[in-house]
């Protein structure tokens, strides 16, 4: 059974890189009726937060990556560790180091001024110095020759001779294992079968490999995939790119389209831009992803979100935009059928903020702007719309047919062409002249809004 893993350190919220490298652990997983584990990596203590532990999770569900086990938490398996760390002592595979800081910085300085690469000397493995007030800390005993290499499945072989690596620490001296030894014990326990995971990893990988290695366990296979960068190949930063992947969310961006957005980055199916979670776990494949940096292109990220409005059940961008409009302080009522107007609008919009905006004034004209007032409800204009109403009001067959005929039927009588009546109805309806055709603007509203609202330009 494939077993993929998502372990995000809680530092901070979920970035989009993370969010990538999540939805490429799962959907691998999924292809293969696998099974998709969430690992918390919270050793680093002081660094981690309860509250970057629950934002993680609320993207996650945001996301709908749903996991089938965990999420686990690191700090919980401390005892684990130990125990594992008590076996390598045991088997001479890791052994106690006592050397002080002063002892490694003059180790490392006469390496260097020998010419000769800084790395640990293993004076512990040969003749430890025994002392009674110092607490060791525990360094793996790394192989000495050969190498160590694998078939990333992105980015191809990769070989790491053993000379280039120390003999890492992997408990400190006050007992807490370090990050890379905890990974290797969590991957083993877990089953991982395939470690997916950000290229910045590479590095960690032949040291995990070499540990795994010493457990007598089987090797799972790595993916790692590459970065995304700005759109100017520059790292994107906290400061100044939107990376929390909630950040999305409020700017009334779709989880689906995100993810969409994501899996296209830096993997591809022919031409194919927009699909759905279940059309990419079907096409996708690890060895399809693209080993260069991806870059971040905000402009296609709406389009691919404009699509998946487009496509979206509207009973659902209902729920969503409800929400958003009762935030704006929007007074919501149902004599209007909210998702026949986001059927309407919504080809108009690229995010839910817009869509939910351009729904607003359904509910609640907005104040127009003294510039269209001025240009749109002349005193000419203002007969003519009380000239309309009182047509309007006497209009029986309510329909989209019934109410195009009456306004041809109008704008003959009055000698008038469709914008000269369209731009001040407009302007009086919604408070705005951006708006789709008055017509199916005055049939969503219905009869009685309508009128009230041409009325309410006598006032
Ligand atoms: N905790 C690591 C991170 O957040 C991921 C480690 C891994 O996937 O092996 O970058």
């Amino acid at each position: 059974m494939i077993r993929t893993r998502f372990a995000p350190s809680p530092t901070g919220f979920l970035h989009i890189g993370g969010a990538r490298t999540a939805l490429f652990s799962y959907a691998y997983a999924k292809r293969q009726n696998g099974q998709f584990i969430l690992r918390i990596e919270d050793t680093d203590i002081e660094r981690s937060t309860k509250e970057s532990v629950d934002s993680i999770i609320h993207a996650m569900d945001w996301l709908n990556l749903n996991y089938d086990e965990g999420p686990f938490y690191q700090t919980k398996r401390m005892e684990r560790y130990k125990e594992v760390i008590e076996q390598l002592i045991a088997k001479g595979q890791a052994y106690h180091c006592y050397c002080s800081k002063e002892e490694l910085d003059k180790m490392r300085e006469e390496q260097k001024s020998k010419g000769l690469k800084a790395k640990y000397d293993r004076r512990c493995l040969h003749s430890p110095d025994i002392r009674e007030d110092v607490k060791p800390v525990v360094r793996f005993k790394n192989p000495e020759s050969g190498s160590v290499i694998w078939n990333d499945l992105i980015k191809g072989r990769i070989e790491i001779a053993n000379v280039e690596l120390d003999d890492l620490i992997i408990a400190r001296s006050d007992g807490t294992p370090t990050y890379n030894f905890c990974v290797v014990v969590d991957d083993l326990d877990m089953q991982i079968t395939h470690v997916v995971r950000g290229d910045d990893h590479i590095n960690n990988t032949p040291r995990q490999i070499n540990i795994l290695d010493a457990l007598g366990a089987e090797i799972p296979f790595y993916a790692h995939a590459p970065m995304i960068l700005r759109e100017d190949g520059q790292k994107m930063s906290k400061r100044h790119d939107a990376v929390s992947v909630m950040q999305y969310k409020d700017m009334g961006i779709l989880p689906e389209a995100l993810l969409n957005y994501l899996a296209r980055l830096c993997w591809g199916h022919g031409d194919d831009e927009i699909f759905d979670i279940n059309q990419f776990i079907q096409w996708f494949d690890l060895n399809n992803i693209s080993v260069s940096p991806a870059r971040f292109d905000i402009k296609k990220l709406y389009w691919v979100n404009a699509e998946h409005i487009k496509h979206a059940d509207n009973q659902k961008l209902a729920a969503l935009v409800i929400d958003i409009l009762k935030s704006k302080q929007v007074i919501l009522n149902d004599k209007l059928d909210l998702p026949a107007i986001i059927e309407l609008v919504k080809p108009r919009t690229d995010n839910l903020n817009s869509l939910a905006d351009n729904i607003a004034y359904f509910y609640q004209p907005l104040t127009p702007n003294q510039e269209d007032i001025d240009k749109h409800l002349t005193p000419e204009a203002i007969n003519l719309l009380t000239n309309f109403a009182n047509e309007l009001e006497s209009l029986d067959n309510w329909t989209m047919d019934g109410l195009k005929q009456l306004i041809k039927d109008f704008c003959v009588k009055y000698e008038i062409k469709m914008p000269g009546l369209g731009m001040p109805l407009r302007l009086k309806l919604c408070g705005t002249t951006q708006t789709p055709s008055f017509d199916a603007i005055i049939f969503l509203l219905g009869k009685k809004l309508t009128l009230e609202r041409l009325k309410a330009l006598h006032a």
